[in-house]
This record gives structure tokens, C-alpha cells and sequence, in this order.
């Protein structure tokens, strides 16, 4: 059993120290900001790999983590999990390069929004990160510290796990990892089907989603590289664009509530690997929620698992 510090309280740190306490290590939370004030509080959050990689790994870890939250959306509905009928819009009839990480995909040729010839329908989990990530707190032994740590050597502790998100950039120096901005609105549901969820990510310069949340709708979005590590204010005209393609597409959704912009950590592949005390586990990109559960067993593969018991 090791005494583990976890840096990082976004969904890969609090689901990475979930696994490590329940195969026994003992384990402590440090993080510059509280989960409410990282990336993954303002993502969709639906279980979809976008903009991730690399793909064996990515399947792997995606099919491991669907599985455990819809396990959870059953067993814990106060984990903010439930699960969507997603409508993937796709231009040929190809399975896409993570079909494998789904047992029920099914081709559609109905006629569909924004004229796509195709979509993939399947059943997702999808996370309400107001709910998930106090919910995954609520699971540590111990309350987050906040600390923002500027040498990893220094983090105390017999293992340090790096869960920094886009902040990895400069605390591992790691100039493969940059920044891809995303945006959305929020908005009341008006009439929409809060049981289904749309995706249209054929072309990334006008992509489009309604992810259903169980009381509003997150309208969205976009990808763009981005520079700096703080996200920047959101942009009114990316608004207005997200509910114009909504309107285009039929979407009769209520009032709009507020904006979410974040930096997508995105490498060209996640890094998880050990260099002596140290584990880096980041570079989730747009897959945060949907690789999480599955890549923290990594963490714990690669840490050998202590006494205690496995869930999931
Ligand atoms: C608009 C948008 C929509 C998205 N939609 C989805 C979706 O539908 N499905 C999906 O799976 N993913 C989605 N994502 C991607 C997902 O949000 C990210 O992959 C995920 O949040 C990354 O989590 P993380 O824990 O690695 O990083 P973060 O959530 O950014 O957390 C990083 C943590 O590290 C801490 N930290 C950083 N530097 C330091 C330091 N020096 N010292 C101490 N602590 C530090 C931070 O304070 C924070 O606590 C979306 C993202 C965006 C922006």
C-alpha cells in the first residue's frame, strides 16, 4: 500500500484517486483549483472519443469507462451519470475508428438533420459535471488541498500521479501538449427530447451538438488551437453561430442561461507513463469523461495494486 499524491482535481485526477483508494493506496488530492474552476466542469459531458488518441489505447480505455458509467447511471443516479441515445452524424457508411468500443452501434439512413446521409445511433453515458465531480470527491478519504505545485519532485508523497491537465504544459514542460478551445451555450430545454442526444462533427469549422442535461441543453461547439493556459472570456459571435446552426437544424430549445469556455488538453497521444516517482496521466483532449475510469487502471496497473477491493 503507497502513500500516493494525485495533482489535479478535474475528472482524470478525482476518477484516477477513486482508483487508486479502492485497490487499497492511501491517497491525497492536490490541485491548484477546485473542480468547479477546471476544464472539466464546463465539458458537455457525453461518452464520445473526439479529438484523442492514441486509438488501441483510446478504444480500450473508452469501452472500460462506458461500461463503468452506465453501471454507475444504475446504481448511483447522485453520480450525475445517465444515458442518452446519441445520433452521430457521419458522411459515409463506414464504422468509425471507435466502433470497437461500442457493442451497439447502428447505421441510420432516415432523412437527417443538416442533410448528413448517415449517422451512427448508439447508447452513451452522460455526465452532469455539477453532480459527477462532487459526487467523485465525496469518495476521497481525505478534502482536496489546493496548492499549485511548480516542481513535481517537490509533491510529497512515495508516488506522485500527474493528472494537470493543460497545466502539464508547464509543469513537465511538455511542448507536445497544447490547447484546443471549445465553447458552448447553455440553454433552457424548451421542446427538445431530453432523451437524446445530436452530434455533428464531420466538418470541425462548423461542428454541432445538443448534449441534454437532465434540466438545460449544452449547445456547442468548436475546437480551436489556442495559446495561452487560461481560458479566454466567451465569444458573443461563436454564441450566436452555435444557435443559429441549432435553429437551422430544427432545435426549438428555451432561453439561453450562460456561456462555458475551456482548454481541451490535447496531445497526439494521452501521456501515461512512469519516470521514476513520478506517473504522468494527461492529454485526455475532447475524452476527458470518456477515457478516464479505463486509463486510471492503467495508473493502477502501473502502480500494482495494493489490498484493497476493485469496483467496477
Ligand atoms: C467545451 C468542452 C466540451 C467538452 N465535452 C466533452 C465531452 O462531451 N466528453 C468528454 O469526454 N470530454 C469533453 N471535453 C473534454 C474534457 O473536458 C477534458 O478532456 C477533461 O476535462 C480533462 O480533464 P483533466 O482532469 O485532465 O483536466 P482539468 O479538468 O483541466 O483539471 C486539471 C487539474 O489540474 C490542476 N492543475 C493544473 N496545473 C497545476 C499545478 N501546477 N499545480 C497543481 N494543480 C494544477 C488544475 O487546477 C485542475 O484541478 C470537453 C471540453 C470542453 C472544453
Amino acid at each position: 500500500m503507497a502513500e500516493v499524491t494525485v495533482v489535479g482535481a478535474g475528472v482524470v485526477g478525482l476518477t484516477t484517486a477513486l482508483a487508486l483508494r479502492e485497490v487499497g493506496h492511501r491517497v491525497r488530492v492536490l490541485a491548484a483549483e477546485r473542480p468547479e474552476r477546471t476544464t472539466s466542469a464546463v465539458a458537455g459531458a457525453v461518452w464520445y472519443p473526439f479529438e484523442v488518441g492514441p486509438r488501441e489505447k483510446v478504444n480500450r480505455w473508452a469501452r472500460t469507462t462506458r461500461a463503468w458509467l452506465l453501471a454507475l447511471s444504475r446504481a448511483v443516479p447522485a453520480a450525475g451519470v445517465d444515458v442518452l441515445t446519441v445520433l452521430e452524424c457521419a458522411s459515409d457508411s463506414r464504422p468509425p475508428w471507435w466502433s470497437e468500443a461500442v457493442e451497439d452501434l447502428r447505421c441510420v439512413d432516415r432523412p437527417l438533420p443538416r442533410g448528413a446521409p448517415f449517422a451512427w445511433e448508439f447508447e452513451a453515458p452522460r455526465v452532469e459535471p455539477a453532480l459527477h465531480l462532487p459526487w467523485l470527491e465525496s469518495q476521497l478519504d481525505r478534502p482536496i488541498e489546493i496548492a499549485r505545485v511548480e516542481r513535481l519532485e517537490d509533491v510529497p508523497g512515495d508516488l506522485v500521479v500527474n493528472c494537470t491537465g493543460i497545466g502539464a504544459r508547464r509543469l513537465a514542460g511538455d511542448t507536445t501538449l497544447s490547447a484546443l478551445l471549445g465553447q458552448t451555450v447553455v440553454v433552457a430545454p424548451g421542446e427538445v427530447d431530453l432523451r437524446r442526444m445530436y452530434g455533428d462533427e464531420r466538418d470541425l469549422s462548423a461542428m454541432f451538438y445538443v448534449i441534454p442535461r437532465r434540466r438545460e441543453l449544452v449547445i456547442g461547439g468548436c475546437a480551436l488551437p489556442f495559446e495561452g493556459d487560461v481560458p479566454p472570456a466567451a465569444d458573443p459571435g461563436l454564441r450566436n453561430a452555435f444557435l443559429e446552426r441549432a435553429r437551422a437544424a430544427g432545435f426549438r430549445h428555451g432561453p439561453v442561461l450562460r456561456d462555458a469556455v475551456g482548454l481541451r488538453p490535447f496531445r497526439p497521444e494521452v501521456r501515461l507513463e512512469r519516470a521514476g516517482r513520478v506517473i504522468h496521466h494527461y492529454g485526455h483532449g475532447g475524452a476527458g469523461y470518456t477515457l478516464a475510469w479505463g486509463s486510471a487502471n492503467d495508473v493502477v496497473a502501473l502502480l500494482g495494486a495494493g489490498p484493497g477491493r476493485r469496483g467496477g
